[in-house]
């Protein structure tokens, strides 16, 4: 901002860091709002590039962190410059603006505020301070129109709303809750691409449980998702935020998180259902939860684009809560071995205790979940070993039971 300035141009901080920083969060990066053009910033930083085409912006390095920084957009004008996409989504073309023009065509008035280092000031154009003090998700201009304009500020408007823990304003005459329910179907003009994109920062967050929470209110999360099987039961729903409560810790923890493993749990409920009608129906186990995970997957991506990486990774940890039962002789081994072994058992540790966690509070007994926790426990173990300690739980295990040939009609 400094350079900006001594080059006599208008440089501010604008959007989530702002926000964040006034209520005392730590912002994930920082934006920059000019009036200088891309070439004149590019010519100002040394460790800059120009990126995108339509409407370019200049990602600038400091160290480790990019900036981004935007010249001021402008209104579209009018009618001419409109058109529509393939979906039915309004594009505009974007041109240059002042940087009041900039703070209108921004989505909540939480996410225009500029700060400068000119004058050390705030900028509030769009009343966004007053939101921010009454912790408000307020649309700039008109729902209905801006969520036409483009869909996935529905997703946006919840996603803050969850991560700050403010509510989405519904006064009487416009009102963001009112215009996220008649727009919703909007969502399927959205790209899978794109979809994918925002999915992963709902839940990637830091605040997924929130956001799920939310979402199942507003009823936007079956859109998102076209699941079939009756998943949306207490019991499901709990399996979900509680795999989501360990994906928050982890973030806060700055531990890693994969999108792989986020998207098994999310899509687990309707995997496991379908599972089991498929088991009913006489499949074996192994194919019947290959099966399913197939056919989930396909269907999920048909809306949400999950790279191919992930999706071999979720069907692997799918696969594993069948297998890791199975441990007799070198099995255990192998499993351990296995590239996915961790991740199938976390998964594996997060369906143990969500089901025992039900369990308790019914006060009723269930083998299942007493044979899922002593599972889990058995891998725990196992893993903490040494190789003769390792040998004897093998050896404790009960003999793996001979493979029953089925009988032929002949016999029978
Ligand atoms: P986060 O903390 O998640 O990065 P953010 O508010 O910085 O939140 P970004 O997606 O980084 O969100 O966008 C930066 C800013 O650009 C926003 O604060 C907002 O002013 C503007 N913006 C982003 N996406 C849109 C959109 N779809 N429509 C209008 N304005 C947008
Ligand atoms: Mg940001």
């Amino acid at each position: 901002m400094y350079t900006l300035k001594d080059a006599n141009y208008e440089g501010y901080l604008v959007g989530g860091c702002v926000r964040d920083l006034l209520l005392g969060h730590h912002p994930k990066d920082f934006d920059v709002a000019t009036n200088a053009t891309p070439e004149q910033v590019k010519a100002l930083f040394r460790n800059s590039r120009i990126i995108g085409r339509r409407f370019q912006i200049v990602h600038v390095r400091f160290g480790r962190e990019i900036i981004e920084v935007t010249t001021f957009r402008g209104p579209h004008d009018g009618e001419n410059t409109q058109h529509v996409s393939d979906e039915g989504m309004l594009l505009r073309d974007n041109v240059y603006g002042t940087l009041e023009q900039d703070a209108w065509r921004r989505d909540f008035t939480i996410n225009a505020l500029y700060y400068t280092v000119k004058d050390f000031s705030l900028v509030d154009y769009t009343h966004g301070m007053d939101d921010l003090r009454s912790k408000t998700i307020r649309m700039i201009g008109d729902p209905e129109v801006r969520f036409k304009e483009d869909p996935v500020r529905m997703l946006r408007a919840i996603r803050f709303a969850g991560k700050l823990n403010f509510k989405i304003q519904h006064d009487d005459e416009v009102s963001i809750k009112k215009a996220l329910d008649e727009n919703i179907h909007l969502l399927e003009a959205v790209s899978s691409a794109r979809l994918f994109d925002e999915v992963l920062k709902l839940f990637m967050s830091g605040y997924a449980k929130a956001v799920y929470e939310l979402l199942l209110k507003e009823d936007i999360y079956r859109r998102l998702f076209p699941f079939e099987q009756a998943v949306d039961t207490e019991f499901y729903v709990e399996f979900v935020k509680q795999g989501l409560v360990n994906t928050d810790i982890r973030i806060q923890q700055e531990k890693p998180v994969t999108p792989a493993f986020l998207f098994a749990v999310l899509l687990w409920p309707e995997v496991e259902v379908l599972s089991k009608k498929l088991e009913s129906q006489d499949m074996p186990v192994i194919q019947a939860i290959n099966i399913a995970g197939q056919e989930v997957i396909e269907k999920v991506n048909a809306r949400i684009t999950i790279p191919k990486r992930f999706r071999y990774m979720m069907r692997d940890i799918w696969a594993l809560q069948v297998r890791l039962p199975n441990r007799a002789g070198r099995r255990a081994y192998k499993l351990l071995e296995q590239k996915r072994f961790r991740a199938g058992y976390d998964f594996l540790l997060l369906r143990s205790q969500v089901l025992n966690k039900a369990v308790n509070e019914s006060d009723i007994t269930c083998s299942t979940a007493t044979a899922l926790a002593e599972l889990a426990e058995w891998w725990t173990q196992f893993q903490a070993e040494p190789e003769a300690g390792r040998k004897s739980m093998l050896n404790a295990l009960p003999q793996a039971k001979p493979k029953r040939r089925k009988k032929t009609k002949k016999h029978a």
